[in-house]
């Protein structure tokens, strides 16, 4: 009424006390509606314009990159979705692929939210600037300080311990004790492990330069290497079933390709799990190395409050137990119990090291496990 208004004083002097014509007949309303319309089209079109431009509607989308490749993560995208009305569009591909599209798209990247399986990506990614503070409260409440960024820049989603797996007939759980350990005479030929390209052995070792310096990490990874039972091929999961293939007695593993291999719907790899035991390493010491899965809010981001948003639902108690009961992660979330399966597998000291302090080493990890011949 009050844009109207603000149209007919303008046009007509005043709304309320309008002109007499100099015949003194009543005013005609034609020529006053004729003039109302024009001088109405005259300011609504530029104005429609402007808000077209300027302060476009809100899109309720965000854009999502995600090195996550989970069935459970859609399930949650479109649970978000339906309680938001916010469309999750999602990008999925190798990570590193991720950072260097988000690097060449620069300002015009469309990305909001990056989502890695691996802590080292994501220190990686805010040491280029190319993620911003995500200025969440919820995430200081019940991520624990060692598994976000201390500027605010990335938070765990979930996280992952790696462990020694071990074949229950060939090996006594007594018998096992550091990751350093495998590195010993007693273990010769029989550990399987899988690349140094992994991202998830990257940042074990950089855990294991932060907690020894370089020339000992050196040492640990030559060993390994000398007792390896083949050369580094396959993935977690091949490592296992190597070893119930005869081909090893341990492995270096994620625990929860451990819970997918026994909830396979393959009978045989449940059977292949069957015969694993999981044994939590250096338990007298500094705990058990544990990476995240995590995300950050792109530099960038044009839908930054729906990407903080998609955090915070990630971060829920309900998302995190779907995380953890149906990809047998552990819920970051210090407010979330850990599904039965994980309970199981027993509690355990973690290496409590601030996963951003791993930012200087993870360079060098590529050095060591070069001088150390870790293919
Ligand atoms: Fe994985």
């Amino acid at each position: 009424m009050k844009f109207i208004d603000r149209i007919y004083r303008t046009t007509t002097g005043s709304r309320n006390t309008p002109e007499p014509l100099p015949s003194g007949r009543p005013p005609s309303r034609r020529p006053f509606l004729t003039l109302l319309l024009s001088a109405g089209a005259a300011v609504l079109i530029p104005l429609a314009l402007l808000w077209g431009t300027s302060c476009s509607a809100p899109t309720e989308e965000v854009n999502v990159y995600s090195g996550r490749h989970y069935l459970s993560d859609e399930q949650l995208f479109s649970q978000f979705t339906e309680q938001t009305g916010i469309r999750v569009n999602l990008i999925k591909a190798d990570t590193d692929q991720l950072i260097h599209r988000m690097r060449l798209e620069g300002a015009s990247s469309p990305a909001d939210l990056l989502i890695t399986a691996d802590a080292g990506r994501l220190v990686g990614a805010a040491a280029s600037g190319l993620l911003q503070p995500i200025g969440s409260k919820l995430m200081q409440e019940v991520v624990p300080s060692a598994f976000r960024d201390p500027d605010g820049h990335w938070t765990g989603l979930t996280k992952r311990a790696r462990v020694i797996v071990y074949h229950k007939d060939r090996v006594d759980p007594s018998e096992l004790s550091t990751y350093e350990d495998l590195a010993g005479p007693q273990w010769q030929g029989r550990v399987l492990v899988r690349s140094s390209q992994n991202h998830y052995n990257q940042t074990l070792m950089a855990s294991v330069i932060a907690a020894l310096g370089p020339q000992a990490a050196e040492e640990w990874a030559h060993g390994l290497v000398t007792n390896m039972a083949r050369s580094p091929q396959g993935n977690d999961r091949d490592q296992v079933k190597a070893m119930a293939a005869g081909a090893g007695d341990v492995a270096i593993v994620n625990t929860y390709y451990m819970g997918l291999l026994l909830h396979s719907a393959n009978a045989e790899e449940r059977q292949v799990a069957a015969q694993a035991g999981i044994f939590f390493p250096n338990q007298q010491g500094r705990g058990t190395h544990v990476n995240i899965s995590g995300a950050g809010i792109a530099a960038h981001a044009p839908n930054r409050d729906h990407a903080r948003r998609l955090i915070e639902f990630l971060l829920g108690d309900e998302a995190q137990r779907v995380l953890s009961s149906d990809n047998f992660e552990y819920p970051v979330s210090h407010r979330v119990e850990w599904p039965e399966l994980l309970q199981s597998w027993g509690s355990f000291r973690e290496d409590t090291l601030p996963l951003s302090r791993l930012a200087p080493w993870l360079q060098e990890a590529m050095f060591v496990f070069h001088r150390a011949g870790w293919e």
